[in-house]
C-alpha cells in the first residue's frame, strides 16, 4: 500500500551507537531466526534484564513475571556491545537480525491496533543516532518491517501473559523452554 504521509528521509552512516547503547528486547520469532542462523543456544543470545535496567512501561507486554521480579528478554551483550556487533561495527547477523533493529532508526505508528494505515513515521530518539539525510528511503520495506514488528510483538506477548498468569512458573530456563526453546 502506498504512504502518502511526509517523513525523514536518513540513511544508516554506521556509527554502530545502537548496537552498542540500548538494551535490545527481542521477541520468541526474533530468537527462533537468531537460533537457526547461529547455532547457538538460546541461553546463550538471550538474557534477562530487570525492569531498574530498562526504561520501559511497567504494563508492557513484555515483562515476564519470575521470583527475582520483573524481567524482559533481551540481547546479550559482551564488552557494553551487542555480541552480534563485529570488530567493523556491522551486523555479523545482519539477514537474520530481530525486527527492532531493522526498522531502527525510524519509528512508524498506525492508525489503529491492527496496523491498517500508517499515521506517523519518524526519528526513533532514544538514542543519539548519526544516520544522514539522504533523498529516497525503502519506504515500503520500512512499513512491511513495522507491520511484522508489531505482528511479532503481540504473538510473543500472548506467550508472556500466558506464563505470568499460570501458577507453576519457575526460572528463566523454564520460560526458555516454555517458549519453546
Ligand atoms: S543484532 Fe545486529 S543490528 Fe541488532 S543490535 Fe545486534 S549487532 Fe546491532
Ligand atoms: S545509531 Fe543510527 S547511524 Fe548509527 S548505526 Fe545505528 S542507525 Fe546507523
Amino acid at each position: 500500500m502506498p504512504v502518502d504521509i511526509k517523513y525523514p528521509k536518513v540513511i544508516c552512516s554506521r556509527c554502530g551507537n545502537c548496537c552498542s547503547i540500548p538494551i535490545v528486547p527481542i521477541t520468541r520469532k526474533d530468537l527462533a531466526r537468531l537460533v537457526k542462523t547461529t547455532g547457538k543456544p538460546a541461553k546463550d543470545i538471550v538474557r534477562f534484564c530487570s525492569i531498574s535496567e530498562m526504561e520501559y512501561d511497567a504494563e508492557a507486554g513484555l515483562w515476564i513475571m519470575f521470583k527475582s521480579g520483573k524481567r524482559a528478554m533481551v540481547l546479550r551483550k559482551r564488552k557494553e556491545k551487542c555480541i552480534f556487533q563485529a570488530k567493523d561495527r556491522v551486523c555479523s547477523i545482519y539477514a537474520a537480525r530481530p525486527q527492532t533493529c531493522r526498522t531502527f532508526p525510524y519509528s512508524v505508528e498506525f492508525e489503529d491496533y491492527w496496523d491498517r494505515d500508517v499515521s506517523k513515521i519518524k526519528r526513533n530518539k532514544i538514542l543519539d543516532c548519526n544516520a544522514v539525510k539522504c533523498s529516497e528511503i525503502d519506504i515500503d520495506t520500512l512499513v512491511d518491517d513495522a507491520h511484522k514488528e508489531n505482528r511479532e510483538d503481540k504473538e510473543y506477548y500472548r506467550f508472556v501473559k500466558q506464563w505470568n498468569e499460570s501458577e507453576k512458573k519457575g526460572g528463566t530456563a523454564d520460560f526458555l523452554k516454555f517458549i519453546g526453546f
